[in-house]
């Protein structure tokens, strides 16, 4: 029977064996993917944002805290989406490195895992 440890290592020896290039790009997809469910999920919270002002125009029902509440969340996603968005673009310019495959700041001379001199 397989124990825990003998699944963590073939997790680990199977994420080895894929090349580093594949490795990248299934990330930076998976990101890309993440990216557009943010967008549609900050433009479904602009939607939720306007219709309960519209109705609490309409009812003058008081819904002030409904309002924080949806602004705290957007303020969640919009951050939640700079980062990502700076982590896509840092992936796409990174220079990885020939030595230990770790990717470093195209504007990087060293390797900031293994110290390898890059470019
Ligand atoms: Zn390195």
């Amino acid at each position: 029977m397989a124990t825990w440890e003998d699944v963590v290592a073939y997790a680990k020896g199977a994420a080895q064996t894929v090349g580093k290039k594949t490795d990248e790009w299934v990330e930076l997809g998976k990101m890309k993917l993440k990216l557009s469910e943010l967008h549609r999920d900050i433009a479904e919270a602009h939607e939720g944002l306007g219709r309960l002002v519209y109705d609490s125009r309409k009812s003058g029902e008081a819904v002030d805290d409904m309002i924080d509440a949806c602004i705290e969340h957007l303020d969640d996603l919009n951050g939640e989406m700079e980062r990502l968005e700076e982590k896509i673009m840092f992936t796409k310019n990174a220079v990885r490195c020939d030595k230990c495959g770790t990717p470093n700041a195209n504007t990087a001379q060293f390797c900031n895992q293994c110290g390898e001199k890059l470019g």
